[in-house]
């Protein structure tokens, strides 16, 4: 059951995204907002609102969503590197509650994060 948020709508194909990948159990779209020249947000189709409600249940889907990011870097050329983020609540930053990871590349990129 996906989730009430936007990517639940996203996933249910109720509002459009920019998709570039898609499997049985995720979805990555580019992000409205780029960061960064390369964008992507990759989504868990199951509702986990956020990392810090995932169970060992979802240790295989946890997984499975940071190799999709790992072949959807290469897919996209970023030799250089790239960035993972997970905003985890409030203090997070996490602004949708539906667990998502960031790829974020074609730049370099600062640290600490602000
Ligand atoms: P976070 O702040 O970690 O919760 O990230 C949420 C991200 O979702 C932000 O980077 C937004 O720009 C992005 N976002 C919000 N609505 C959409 C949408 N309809 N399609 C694609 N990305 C979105």
């Amino acid at each position: 059951m996906s989730s009430d948020t936007i990517f639940g709508k996203i996933i249910r194909r109720e509002i459009p995204a920019n998709i570039v990948y898609e499997d049985d159990l995720c979805l990555a779209f580019k992000d409205v907002h780029p960061q960064a020249p390369v964008h992507i947000l990759i989504i868990p189709k199951k509702n986990i609102p956020q990392l810090s409600a995932a169970t060992a249940e979802d240790q295989n889907l946890l997984g499975h969503l940071l190799l999709t990011a790992k072949q959807i870097a290469e897919q996209v050329g970023l030799k250089n590197g790239y960035r993972l983020v997970i905003n985890n609540g409030q203090d997070g930053g996490q602004t949708v509650d539906h667990l998502h990871c960031h790829l974020l590349g074609d730049r370099a990129l600062g640290w600490p994060p602000g």
